[in-house]
């Protein structure tokens, strides 16, 4: 997942995706709302700077806490290289899973730990400027800081993978029984019950009165959903092992000009090739891709009549391509993401340079199996 750079700390890009501007709209509003029913004296320019001071202060406290799992991480001898920031919270892109209990165990820990150590700081910083007798706006805006952090160092606390308070638990299962397949299993296991029990609490809440609830329901179901999809992930990722795009993608890619009438397409070039889908080429650049299900969905006597760049999908750069250093896991997760069966693969400077099917990667799965490789 890739989002926005927006700076760089200790050699570790700090992203944004798209999705977390829903959070950050949605916070300031609860920060407004907070603020303005504690201190209902303060004028509205007042209000909106330190709201937006706020949620500028607890997008901070998140980068930091995402920051100490990578810096752990990579004094540990992993190569995170960016952070990026979601509706879910932040991910540390680690580029493999912790290859100890005791590493994986330190990594995780330490998020949390920053969360509550940053809780603590504001809470002092909340006592002071209350003492000091300053605007009441500054030291509710400290104490909501300070409750914020200890919330989010409780939430990921919860033993339920992919939480850090799973990756504890499955530290603890994995050192225990030297089986991180069933360590994730089980870890994961209690995520999703645990993601079951808070969409029931939700919905308690929300049949009693309490629209708060909503939001509990909303995190359970996203907790319930990751934890399975981790777990997936990661058998996934034993079987791919060091698999790279570019150990799978065909290159070059088979291209077929946008101007191209679609009986020619069929006979010339996939009946001729056997190939089910092309790059679209036009100008001497890739700008879409065709495949059969295109062709089909245009009944036989229009075909003489229509050009491949008619019916195309056309490049989606955000969705269509990747990196061919990118993993091979990440080509399937981009694909299901997406629901395509195909990925343009790019160089380093954006030139496609390949394309890499689902298949490819699922028949390797496949033969590692029966292998026993
Ligand atoms: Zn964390």
């Amino acid at each position: 997942m890739h989002g926005w750079r927006i700076g760089r700390i200790f050699g570790i890009n700090i992203e944004i995706h798209f999705t977390w501007l829903i959070i950050f709209g949605l916070i300031l509003s609860a920060v407004i709302q907070q603020i303005s029913g504690e201190a209902p004296q303060a004028s509205r320019a007042n209000l909106w700077i330190t709201a937006v001071i706020t949620t500028l202060l607890f997008f901070v406290c998140l980068i930091l806490h995402e920051l100490s799992h990578s810096l752990m991480a990579n004094r540990l001898g992993a190569d995170v290289s960016r952070i990026t920031l979601f509706v879910f919270g932040g991910v540390a892109q680690m580029k493999r899973e912790p290859d100890s209990p005791a590493s994986e165990f330190k990594v995780a820990i330490v998020g949390p730990l920053t969360s509550a150590a940053l809780a603590g700081i504001f809470y002092v910083l909340h006592i002071a400027l209350k003492s000091l007798g300053v605007s009441r706006v500054w030291w509710t805006a400290a104490g909501w800081v300070a409750t914020i952090n200890l919330a989010l160092a409780i939430f990921n606390m919860l033993p339920g993978f992919p939480l850090d308070g799973g990756r504890v638990l499955r530290s603890i299962l994995w050192n225990a029984w030297n089986n991180l397949e069933r360590a994730t299993r089980v870890a994961s296991t209690v995520g999703r019950w645990f993601g079951y029990g808070m969409i029931f609490l939700g919905f308690l809440a929300v049949i009693g009165g309490q629209f708060g609830g909503l939001w509990l329901v909303a995190l359970g179901w996203l907790l319930s959903s990751v934890a399975a999809g981790s777990y997936q992930r990661m058998q996934l990722q034993q079987a791919l092992g060091d698999v790279y795009v570019h150990d799978l993608m065909s290159s070059p890619v088979a291209t077929i000009p946008a101007d191209a009438g679609l009986d020619r397409a069929a006979h010339y070039y996939f009946m001729a090739a056997r190939f089910t889908a092309f790059g679209v080429e036009e100008g001497g650049e890739i700008v879409g891709v065709i495949r059969m299900e295109h062709l089909q969905q245009v009944p036989r006597e229009r075909w003489a009549f229509t050009r491949v760049g008619d019916v195309m999908m056309p490049l989606d750069r955000d969705k269509m391509t990747i990196d061919s250093d990118e993993e091979a896991v990440e080509a399937l997760m981009q694909m299901a993401q997406n629901d395509c069966g195909r990925l343009l693969v790019t160089d380093h400077s954006g030139n496609i340079i390949g394309i890499i099917s689902h298949s490819d990667i699922v028949r390797l799965v496949k033969v590692r199996g029966g292998l026993g490789l």
